[in-house]
């Protein structure tokens, strides 16, 4: 198979990573979470309890820092971090430190070679329009801010956060807010990016939208 690279943006909530993962496993090619890699970062600095405005402290953790997928798994510095980084909190602190060019020059740096040598599916914000601008593919899938909300609240009940919809779709349309008024690299649809309404649709109807472009 030759190499082909889809990159999937889009909001919180749309559906990205489930068609991501989906479709990897179909095409039988790596799925690269990008917003885990900023849940990472995130989460590092939160135990080392390094603030948003310590440049210098956080340049030497990124030197530092090393963040790999495997198997299915996001590995931070050796350890498994999958269910750590899942939280409402992480979820902030990612859309946060997701903003400093510091930040963002290190994973974007790691997300490009991550692409360049081999068939990937990659999600996130910036991916059709920075991360691989000549991806072969390139789709944005949105949903309602309510719809998007919803799922996430299901989520995250479901793992017994005890969190109400309300509060669920406020972090939302903040963090919406944040990504795309962001400087640097905001979530925006690539223009040769196909759009895809997941509102009404479920995961499996997504995937097959995305595949029909795709085959
Ligand atoms: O997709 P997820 O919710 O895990 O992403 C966490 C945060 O990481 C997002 O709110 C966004 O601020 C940031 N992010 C980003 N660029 C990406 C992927 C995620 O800025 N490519």
């Amino acid at each position: 198979m030759e190499k082909i690279r889809i990159a999937i943006d889009g909001p919180s909530g749309a559906g990205k990573s489930t068609v991501a993962k989906d479709l990897a496993k179909i095409l039988n090619i790596d799925y690269i979470d990008t917003g885990a890699m900023y849940r990472a970062v995130g989460y590092k600095m939160l135990q080392q309890n390094i603030g948003l405005d310590e440049a210098d402290r956080l340049s030497k953790m990124l030197e530092t820092t090393e963040i790999d997928f495997a198997k299915g798994n996001i590995i931070l510095d050796g350890e498994v971090i999958n269910d750590k980084i899942r939280t409402q909190e992480i979820a902030k602190m990612a859309s946060d430190c997701s903003a400093l060019a510091s930040v963002r020059a290190k994973l974007v740096d790691l997300q490009r070679n991550m692409g360049q040598l081999k068939s990937v599916v990659m999600d996130g914000r910036d991916i059709g329009t920075n991360v691989l601008p000549d991806a072969e593919y390139k789709f944005y899938i949105t949903a309602t801010a309510e719809e998007r909300a919803h799922r996430r609240w299901l989520e995250l009940i479901s793992k017994g956060d005890l969190i109400s919809q309300e509060k669920v779709l406020e972090d939302m349309i903040q963090r919406d807010i944040n990504d795309s008024t962001r400087l640097l690299n905001p979530l925006k649809k690539a223009e040769d990016a196909i759009e895809i309404d997941s509102t009404k649709k479920n995961a499996e109807e997504t995937t097959a939208i995305v595949l029909s472009y795709i085959k």
